[in-house]
């Protein structure tokens, strides 16, 4: 079907409106970044006048006071990552999370004192799981266990069950592998973790926003994500965390004052009293302008819903792919093929990936680059068209055509 009608019927077209996109450009790296819409910068203007109508009486008073504002996000996320309601809380990032729930969860004993993570995992999922495994006197070359890819873009099922020994103590995996956007069965390998006494927990970085999630009924153990992606909530903004209910005794491995009884907080008493759901699991003052924007943000996830997002996505992805296979069928697309093993964005690989993303760049296409050789594109639901979609794709020919990598160099940016 043509892009143009394929727009007309999108049940999503609306909120394209919503953000913010300059004209003729071509965002399609949401995945990394996702755009700002008029909502979240409304938030965010709001909040900045709360504190300078209010001062202190912003912590209990206006539209969104402060001191609840992490819980009242919370219980709004949970549905989209498949949670009860007081089992998710908008809290630090991805790596502080990671450290918080690994502090709290990971009980090493003898001779079950591994932890499983896979050799395409995001560095910084692994730089905090080594360091708990050194906090522990442990010595990660030992006990930092990693499934290995076969093809160094994609994880097998049979290779993850495989490593589910009894000397595991925990499992944190990606649900969405952030290069080559392969999805996990997270009900399938928790279950099978579970049965060997394994904890599971799940970095939803590349899944949140994207797709549906059910991890309350699939007994995963935690998660963690940003919101920065998928989400909108912009740059370095809170993260968010699961914590299955039934480890919600657990006390906090990293204690601090807002992860208190909210009744008992300001009591001010040296012996803490933890929240009895998932907030138990924050440490400090929350970051109310790094928080702000997903007030607004999640009220669009709200309101087109995850499942039409899904399907949207899966859509757009399917055409993109595609498309590129009919156009530029030198670059290999190393995404997985079935619709139930990918997520949000399409992975291409090329050896001259960098200078080709920076020719679509330098064309009003925004990719993202993944070292070594990968060329991610994500058409988001929310706001990429269509049409979007395949003047992209002609673009990216057009710079194949002509060659017209080879006038950048090779030389890679801090970012992208
Ligand atoms: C984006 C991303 C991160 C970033 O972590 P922060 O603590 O938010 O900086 C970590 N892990 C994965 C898998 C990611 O995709």
């Amino acid at each position: 079907m043509e892009a143009a009608l394929l727009d007309q019927q999108d049940p999503l077209r609306r909120f394209r409106e919503e953000f913010f996109q300059e004209e003729g450009r071509i965002y399609l790296d949401g995945n990394s970044l996702g755009l700002m819409s008029g909502r979240a910068e409304d938030k965010l203007l709001q909040l900045s006048m709360s504190w300078k109508q209010l001062g202190i009486d912003g912590w209990t008073e206006g539209g969104h006071p402060w001191f609840t504002l992490s819980e009242d996000l919370g219980r709004r996320v949970a549905p989209l990552v498949g949670a009860l309601p007081h089992e998710v809380m908008v809290t630090g990032s991805i790596t502080v999370n990671i450290h918080q729930l690994l502090s709290t969860l990971f009980q090493p004993e003898q001779g079950r004192e591994v932890i499983l993570c896979d050799e395409l995992n995001f560095p910084s999922d692994i730089y905090a799981t080594q360091s708990h495994l050194r906090l522990r006197g442990l010595d990660p070359e030992k006990t930092l266990r990693k499934v290995q890819s076969r093809d160094g873009l994609t994880l097998r099922k049979e290779d993850i069950m495989a490593e589910l020994n009894e000397d595991v103590a925990v499992l944190l995996l990606p649900s969405v592998l952030y290069r080559s956007g392969q999805l996990l069965p997270i009900r399938e390998i928790t279950a099978a973790a579970h049965e060997k006494g394994i904890l599971v927990g799940f970095d939803l970085a590349h899944s949140i926003g994207a797709l549906p999630h059910s991890l309350h009924e699939d007994g995963v153990d935690f998660a963690v994500w940003c919101h920065y992606k998928y989400m909108n909530a912009g740059p370095g903004s809170a993260g968010g965390l699961y914590v299955h209910e039934r480890h919600h005794t657990n006390q906090p491995g990293l204690g601090g004052w807002f992860g208190s009884d909210k009744t008992k907080q300001f009591d001010m008493d040296h012996s803490f009293t933890k929240a009895e759901d998932a907030g138990a699991y924050q440490i400090g003052t929350p970051h109310i302008f790094s928080t702000a924007p997903l007030i607004g943000s999640i009220e669009i996830f709200e309101e087109a819903g995850i499942g039409q997002i899904r399907e949207k996505s899966l859509a757009l992805t399917a055409f993109l792919r595609k498309l590129a296979a009919d156009r530029v069928p030198e670059l290999r697309d190393v995404t997985p093929a079935h619709d139930a093993e990918r997520g949000g964005h399409v992975a291409f690989a090329h050896e001259e990936a960098a200078r080709i993303c920076k020719a679509l760049k330098a064309d009003g296409v925004v990719p993202d680059f993944r070292a070594p050789n990968i060329i991610r594109l994500a058409p988001v639901a929310l706001y990429t068209s269509y049409e979007d979609v395949e003047e992209a794709i002609s673009r990216l020919a057009r710079i194949m055509e002509e060659e017209r990598y080879k006038n950048f160099t090779n030389e890679r940016n801090v970012v992208a």
